[in-house]
């Protein structure tokens, strides 16, 4: 199940400072399905997607960010941009009865990827509390 899935992910990563996946995401080493782009973010869609609209939304430079509890008054800039850039997604994705942006930080969000990354959702009615 994908609760199974995620505290399996929980369980096995953690942030190492190495190399992600992301880094051929940005280099255009995989393929990804790029929906938004500018010098500073990169926006693709989710490989697996958890709503209609599911965007993941990430610096192109990691900087030290593989996860939002390591953020630093020098990453204001760049953590502003990404939520305009989140919101510039949503409207290019046409979400506008409303979206959800989730950032998972650490083995207790069930964080699997460590190049922080902002979740843009949309498309269906959300619940809350998530899970
Ligand atoms: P996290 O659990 O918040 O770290 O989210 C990582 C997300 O990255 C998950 O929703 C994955 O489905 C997604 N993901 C992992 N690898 C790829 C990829 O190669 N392309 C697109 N999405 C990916």
């Amino acid at each position: 199940s994908d609760e199974e899935a995620a505290a399996k992910a929980a369980a096995v990563n953690a942030d190492t400072g190495a190399p992600t996946i992301f880094d051929k995401i940005i280099s255009k080493e995989i393929p990804a399905n790029i929906v938004y782009e500018d010098e500073a973010v990169l926006a693709f869609r989710d490989k697996s997607p958890k709503a209609p609209v599911h965007v993941l939304v990430i610096p192109k430079s990691r900087d030290g960010l593989t996860e939002l509890g390591k953020a630093e008054k020098r990453h204001e800039e760049i953590l502003g941009h990404l939520l305009y850039a989140a919101n510039i997604v949503a409207e290019k994705e046409g979400i506008t009865e409303g979206f959800r942006v989730v950032i998972n930080s650490g083995p207790s969000a069930c964080q699997s990827v460590y190049h922080l990354h902002l979740h843009v959702l949309g498309g269906r009615q959300m619940k809350w509390p998530p899970g």
